[in-house]
């Protein structure tokens, strides 16, 4: 989580392109068969290949459960065919290929989220060995043109327009979002990393802008003293909005760390009843992490650019920038909102914990 906080303090929309290859790869080591593994791996563990995550359609956002696109199977594959959009690092030629992860319904499964599958379709066909083949019907038909993030293209994408685009299953039918899931709270924390590094950056400009920018009389003056001009920094109000900066970084940083060491407890600890306590503690921390650690962020990014008055707005400091690209992450993992939703409707009251008091 740390290295995910820096690598989005230098650049965001770029570290996209690692962040969600990681998650590709993970959900291939994790879920997929010898043949996709075989194909995919390797060059996904080297870079020579990138991934994206395909979930969102033009009309299933927040709510997946609508999704249309289709998976008909084709031999030991299957045919794909439906939109995605929003697609992050969707189409570039960063990599030799892009591997996409695609949320389909195979035909003939239900409606709802019970009927939703996970496929490994990539940009280009691959051979046995691991080679780029040909195209396989994914066709780009716009980049988004957006209010941050531009390090990292979204895309719109079509797959199987000519009914030749070919997907491999991942894990079994119909356990797509579970799957998806297992990879979430990581994804989530990931998400509320980059809130922070993003937050902690803006607040580091503003800080060193607040001690060179000389502006304004010391409030310390008495009469009669000379007019000594001070650094802005001591000025209270500046102090003020620094140390709320301040204290959401640290804050946010130390409440990202301990949900990751949860995590990590919660894989490693031998005892059943503990591992069973420190996931607990996970799933209720995740939506928090990631909604917190994003709304706050962004108000630290807005209080950068205020307090470093109007070189905090023009492009030279690129403080506004942090501002610009941090609104994403409060949307995209499910929004600040949706996170509020799976926290009280979801979360508190597995179990019957609302009363248990974790
Ligand atoms: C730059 C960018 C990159 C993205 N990258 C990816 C990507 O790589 N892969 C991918 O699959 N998607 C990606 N997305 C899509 C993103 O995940 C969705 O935009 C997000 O999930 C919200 O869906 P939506 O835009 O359709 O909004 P909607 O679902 O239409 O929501 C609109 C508003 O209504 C609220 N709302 C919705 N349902 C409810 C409810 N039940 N109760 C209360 N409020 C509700 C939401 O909180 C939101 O404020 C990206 C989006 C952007 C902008």
């Amino acid at each position: 989580m740390s290295i995910t906080e820096v690598f989005n303090g230098a650049c965001g929309g770029f570290y996209a392109f690692s962040s969600l290859s990681s998650s590709v790869l993970n959900l291939i080591a994790n879920f997929g068969t010898e043949t996709i593994k075989r194909r995919f791996l390797d060059k996904m563990v080297k870079g020579t290949f990138t991934g994206t995550m395909c979930l969102t359609e033009p009309e299933a956002g927040s709510y997946l459960a609508d999704l249309t696109t289709r998976a008909r199977r084709d031999g030991e594959a299957f045919r794909i065919k439906g939109t995605k959009i929003f697609i992050g690092t969707g189409e570039h030629d960063l990599s030799e290929n892009i591997v996409h992860c695609v949320l389909a319904r195979i035909e003939g499964a239900p409606s709802g989220y019970k009927g939703i599958s996970l496929f490994i379709v990539p940009k280009y066909r691959v051979n046995e060995d691991g080679t780029p083949d040909l195209l396989n019907d994914v066709y780009c038909s716009g980049i988004e043109s957006k209010m941050g993030w531009d390090g990292a293209p979204t895309a719109t994408l079509h797959f199987g327009d000519h009914d030749e685009c070919q997907g491999w299953l991942l894990g079994e039918g119909r356990q797509g979002l579970s799957l998806m899931f297992q990879m979430m709270n990581e994804m989530r924390l990931a998400t509320g990393a980059q809130g922070v590094g993003q937050a902690a950056a803006a607040y580091q400009i503003a800080l060193s802008f607040a001690r060179d920018r000389i502006q304004g009389l010391s409030y310390r003056r008495q009469k009669g003293d000379p007019p000594v001009q001070v650094p802005i920094i001591d000025h209270p109000d500046i102090r003020r909005n620094l140390l709320f900066m301040k204290t959401v970084v640290e804050g946010c940083r130390r409440l990202i760390i301990q949900t990751a060491l949860y995590i990590d407890l919660s894989k490693a600890v031998d005892d059943e009843r503990k591992r069973e306590y420190y996931q607990d503690l996970v799933e209720i921390l995740t939506p928090v992490c990631k909604a917190y650690a994003t709304d706050m962020g962004f108000r630290v990014a807005e209080t950068a650019v205020q307090s470093m008055g109007g070189y905090g707005y023009i492009k030279d400091y690129h403080v506004e920038q942090y501002l610009r690209d941090l609104k994403v992450s409060c949307i995209y993992e499910g929004t600040s909102g949706i996170q509020a939703i799976d926290l009280q409707r979801r979360k508190l009251n597995i179990k019957g914990r609302a009363n248990s008091g974790l």
